[in-house]
C-alpha cells in the first residue's frame, strides 16, 4: 500500500470559483492563471474544472503546449512574454499571444519573420516597478509596435501591486487611464484581489469610472484555485470559494503522553497533562511548512485540532484530545475539505506559516500523488 498521503484537486471547485470570478466581472472576459502548473495543482488537472475561462495566462512555452495537446483552442497568453527570438516562432506555431514589457521583446519582434501578425499586451509599469514600460515611454512603445507588420491587435495591460489592502489600485488606476486614455486596444488590468475587492466596468478608450479601472480582461489566478487573495480581512467562505486542493494524510501511529513528556525534535512541545497523540504520515518533505508551530490547525476525522511540536521530514504530530474516537488510520486534513465536508482554508494553515496560500499550493512536493475528483 502506498503511504497514505495525497492530494485532491476538486474540478466542481474550480467552476464554482470561476463563477465567483465572472459573477464579480461580469463585463469581463477572465484569464485562468494556470502558470506554475496551474499553482501546484496540474494544467492538465485543472483544465476541466477551468475551461469555462475565455483564455489561459501562464509563462512557460511548454505549459502552453500541454493545454494546445488538452485540445484548447482559444487564447493562451505569456504573461512574461518571450525571452528570446525563437520564443516568437512557437508563438506563431502555437497561436499564443504575448505580452510586450520591454524595448528588447520590441526588438524580437522586428526580427520575427512571419506572414501572421502576433496579438501582443503592452504592459505598463503603473507603480509596481517589476514589468512594463514607464508611463512617459508607453506611448512610444506602443507606436513603435503600431508600426510594426508583425504586430496585430495591440491590448493594454498593467498589474497592481496593492490590490489586496488598504493601499488599494486607485492611484495605479489614473495613471494607466490617463496615459492610455485615448489608445485604441482591449484593456486588461485586475488580478484576483482587484477583480473580488474593486469592482470593474467594461472597458475601450476613455472608460474611467469611479468605482475602478475599465478592464476588458482579468487576470484571475489565487481565487481560482479557492484561496482568498486578501486574507485575514477576507476568508474564502466570505468570497464563496471553495477549496480546489485538499492535501488529506492518515495516522500512522498513536501515543499517550504524561506531564512532562515531550514530543519530537527538539522536545519543543511540553505535555502539562496526559493526552494521546496521533503520529501523521505528512512532513515537510512533501511541502507542508516546517515552519508551522505548535497549534498550526489540522481536522482530525473532520474535527479541528492542532499540531504539536515541530514538523519533521516525512511526519508531523497532531492532538488527538479533540477526538477521542480517533486512531490509527483516522483521517488528517491538512488543508481543505474532510470526508465530513469540514473545511481547513489553506490560507489558515499560510498564517501559521506566516505565508499565504499561494506558496502552499505551489510548493506541493512531488512525491503527493494527486487525485482528480469530478
Ligand atoms: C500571477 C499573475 C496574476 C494572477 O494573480 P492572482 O493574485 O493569483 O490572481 C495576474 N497577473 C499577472 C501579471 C500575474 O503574474
Amino acid at each position: 500500500m502506498p503511504r497514505p498521503l495525497h492530494a485532491v484537486v476538486h474540478t466542481q471547485a474550480l467552476r464554482n470559483n470561476l463563477q465567483v470570478v465572472q459573477r464579480s466581472a461580469p463585463d469581463a472576459r477572465i484569464w485562468a492563471v494556470v502558470k506554475a502548473n496551474a499553482y501546484g495543482h496540474g494544467i492538465e488537472r485543472v483544465f476541466e474544472g477551468l475551461r469555462g475561462a475565455d483564455g489561459f495566462a501562464l509563462l512557460d512555452l511548454d505549459e502552453a503546449q500541454r493545454l494546445r495537446t488538452l485540445g484548447w483552442r482559444g487564447p493562451i497568453l505569456l504573461l512574461e512574454g518571450a525571452f528570446e527570438l525563437r520564443d516568437l516562432e512557437w508563438c506563431s506555431r502555437l497561436d499564443l499571444w504575448h505580452t510586450v514589457h520591454c524595448e528588447a521583446q520590441i526588438d524580437m519582434l522586428a526580427a520575427h519573420k512571419t506572414n501572421v501578425p502576433q496579438r501582443v499586451f503592452l504592459k505598463m509599469n503603473s507603480g509596481m516597478n517589476r514589468l512594463g514600460f514607464v508611463p512617459s515611454q508607453y506611448r512610444a512603445a506602443w507606436t513603435r509596435l503600431n508600426a510594426l507588420p508583425q504586430v496585430d491587435e495591440i491590448s493594454l495591460m498593467t498589474h497592481f501591486s496593492d490590490a489586496d489592502g488598504p493601499g488599494g489600485i486607485a492611484r495605479q488606476s489614473a495613471v494607466f487611464e490617463a496615459v492610455t486614455a485615448d489608445l485604441p486596444g482591449e484593456r486588461c488590468t485586475n488580478n484576483s484581489a482587484a477583480v473580488l475587492r474593486h469592482p470593474i466596468h467594461a472597458g475601450g478608450a476613455g472608460g474611467a469610472g469611479a468605482a475602478g479601472p475599465a478592464s476588458d480582461w482579468v487576470r484571475a489566478g489565487i481565487a481560482l484555485y479557492g484561496s482568498s487573495p486578501d486574507h485575514p480581512a477576507h476568508n474564502a467562505g466570505d468570497w464563496g470559494l471553495q477549496p480546489a486542493m485538499t492535501l488529506c494524510a492518515r495516522i500512522l501511529a498513536t501515543q499517550t503522553l504524561e506531564i512532562g513528556d515531550t514530543v519530537g525534535y527538539g522536545s519543543t512541545f511540553v505535555a502539562d497533562r496526559p493526552m494521546r497523540i496521533g503520529i501523521v504520515a505528512c512532513g515537510y518533505a512533501d511541502g507542508y511548512p516546517r515552519i508551522c508551530p505548535t497549534g498550526t490547525p489540522v481536522l482530525v476525522d473532520g474535527v479541528p485540532s492542532r499540531t504539536l511540536g515541530r514538523v519533521s521530514m516525512d511526519m508531523l504530530t497532531v492532538d488527538l484530545t479533540p477526538v477521542p474516537l480517533s486512531g490509527y488510520g483516522s483521517e488528517v486534513t491538512l488543508w481543505g475539505a474532510a470526508t465530513n465536508a469540514a473545511v481547513l482554508p489553506i490560507d489558515d494553515v499560510a498564517a501559521a506559516a506566516q505565508t499565504l496560500g499561494y506558496e502552499l499550493m505551489c510548493a506541493l512536493a512531488q512525491r503527493v500523488p494527486i487525485q482528480v475528483e469530478n
